[in-house]
């Protein structure tokens, strides 16, 4: 079985993991019930049963991205969030503060991504989210 995309928490230790790091279900059928929500794989860890966690169309302050650092130069790097604001496209000041936003606002510009490196990025800088810490 393939697993979903997004983030998935083990049932068992708790974990927290990327769906590309979950594990192949072995005797699926004899650990789920009928009308049971399918798990989306194992964990890596502990090897209980993983489900979705979480909505990955959404950005957290805490989340680990990947972050292009210089305008088409620099290689993406992992960057840890501090902050998030919603600007107006392109607009770095007057911000308003938020907890999390819609993964889609970053494509638009329409949020500013302060890291815990101490720098900032536009929201098209931000490639992917690849971890959260909380
Ligand atoms: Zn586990």
């Amino acid at each position: 079985m393939k697993a979903a995309m997004g983030f998935h928490q083990c049932q068992n230790c708790d974990e927290i993991h990327r769906a590309a790091d979950l594990l192949h279900i072995k005797d699926l059928s004899m650990r789920v019930s009928p009308g049971e929500v399918v798990p989306s794989g194992e964990c890596p860890l502990c090897g209980a049963l993983c489900h979705i966690a979480d909505d990955p169309n959404i950005l957290r302050v805490g989340d680990i991205v990947m972050w292009w650092g210089n305008f088409g130069d620099a290689k993406a790097e992992e960057a840890e969030i501090e902050s998030l604001e919603l600007v107006r496209p392109w607009q770095k000041e007057d911000g308003k503060p938020v907890e999390e936003c819609e993964f889609s606002l970053l494509a638009q510009n329409r949020v500013i991504v302060n890291l815990t490196n101490g720098r900032w990025a536009y929201g098209s800088q931000i490639e992917s989210i690849v971890g959260r810490t909380k």
